[in-house]
């Protein structure tokens, strides 16, 4: 009997791909026309590589799931850089020296810097809130530069109504560093998410059913058990009310006359416009192209849902939703929407890496094809 995955993205895909080589027959279903998840990629008209869902830059520090990823796809090696625009100046974010001294007119050396922060940070503790986060470590005038206003358009929350976790994504540096990761493994699939997605479901037991809500399969299709990695509030009809999850509407632009937009890859917009980034792609992808392919992100509260909102009350909700699945017989939870984490790529497939490991002994092969355990009641 067949095993059913529903979400063909990092989540569904990685697990699709563990069990067939396990010896499972797969049915993997997405309600999209297409797979990859939020990371689908695909040529725009005019021929340049584009995120479909907004910028995926691919980083981790998990030498498993990298080399695991990696017999899908061949990499390019890419940093990703950030700009934030404030006034006339674009600056370094994460803030590090350079930051610091274009902001302030100043010419501090690392020690200057680490000094001037401690002047100016505001002490918390405990660190519960991102407010707490940033305050702490940078003080108020570089909260209000960098992080309030910017905050406030994507989440549609103030600072101090986000669990600390959100900020703590964003150290702050000393240094000359201007990377926005500092992760061991950073790179890009070289021919794009889809490319590799498409390499690893194909697999002779797996059968991909773009199109196909798990509404359509739920009470017909017979299986062995259940992935699912949707949002977990949807599978059992909201019952507890809905989950928040924050949205995104994409402008996608090309530019046909313009080689080169922005100095790299995202420049933030903490203060101004109702968009908070603008990506230009070739930087990511390294494609040449005599255009430019750019996305501007608009944060909103209706649509696909993009990010679960860390804060004390979704996450009391959620693990209402957990105890349900808990309690689900053969179902299991998995990936961004259904443990409601804001989770990364890399950690996503970390997660179906163990899951599926755990799944397969759950559910042994007496040979190879032919399942041995009992069919759920
Ligand atoms: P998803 O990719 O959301 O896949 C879930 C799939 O399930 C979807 O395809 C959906 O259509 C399908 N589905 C849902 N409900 C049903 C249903 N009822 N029936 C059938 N199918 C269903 N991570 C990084 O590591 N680096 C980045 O730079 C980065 N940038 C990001 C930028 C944006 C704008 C966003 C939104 C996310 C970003 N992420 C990034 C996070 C990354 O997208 C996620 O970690 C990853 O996509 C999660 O994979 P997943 O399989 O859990 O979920
Ligand atoms: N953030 C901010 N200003 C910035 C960059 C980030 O205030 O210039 C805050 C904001 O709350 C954001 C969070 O830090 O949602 C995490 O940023 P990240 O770039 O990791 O967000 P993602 O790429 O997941 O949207």
């Amino acid at each position: 009997m067949s095993v059913l995955i529903v979400g063909a993205g990092f989540a569904g895909a990685t697990t699709a791909r563990c069990l067939a080589e396990a010896g499972h027959d797969v049915v993997l279903i997405d309600r999209r026309d297409h797979l990859a998840g939020n990371a689908f990629d695909r040529h725009d008209a005019a021929g340049v590589l584009i995120h479909e869902y907004g910028p995926h830059i691919f980083h981790t520090n998990s030498e498993k799931v990298f080399t695991w990823l990696s017999r899908f796809t061949d990499w390019r090696p890419y940093e990703h850089r950030v700009l934030a625009r404030v006034g006339e100046q674009e600056l370094p974010i994460p803030i590090n020296r350079r930051t610091i001294n274009a902001l302030y007119g100043l010419d501090l050396d690392e020690a200057g810097v680490a000094a001037f922060l401690e002047s100016r940070r505001e002490p918390r503790e405990p660190l519960r809130t991102s407010e707490d986060v940033v305050l702490n470590s940078v003080g108020s005038h570089l909260c209000d530069t960098f992080f309030r206003g910017y905050t406030r358009k994507q989440w549609g929350l103030e600072l101090s109504e986000l669990s600390a976790g959100v900020a703590a994504r964003i150290p702050t540096r000393t240094n000359d560093d201007d990377r926005y990761f500092t992760d061991t493994f950073q790179a890009m699939p070289a021919e794009g998410y889809t490319r590799m997605f498409e390499r690893m479901l194909d697999h002779p037991r797996i059968c991909l059913r773009l199109g196909t809500d798990f509404e359509q399969v739920r009470h017909s299709l017979p299986r062995l058990f259940t992935v699912y990695t949707g949002p977990i509030d949807a599978y059992f009809g909201h019952c507890h009310g809905a989950l928040p999850y924050r949205s995104l509407r994409f402008e996608h632009e090309h530019l046909p006359h313009t080689p080169r937009l922005q100095a790299v890859g995202t420049v933030n917009y903490p203060n101004d416009h109702a968009y908070t980034r603008i990506t230009e792609f070739k930087h990511l992808t390294g494609q040449v192209h005599p255009g430019t392919s750019i996305v501007r992100e608009y944060p909103c509260a209706e649509g696909e849902p993009y990010y679960p909102i860390p804060r004390p009350d979704n996450e009391a909700l959620f693990k209402r939703y957990e105890a349900l699945a808990e309690a689900e017989p053969d179902v299991h939870f998995l990936g961004r929407l259904a443990q409601y984490r804001y989770y990364n790529m890399d950690q996503v497939v970390a997660s179906a890496l163990a899951l599926a490991q755990r799944l397969v002994l759950a559910y042994p092969l007496a040979e190879a094809g032919s399942p041995v355990a009992a069919e759920p009641a």
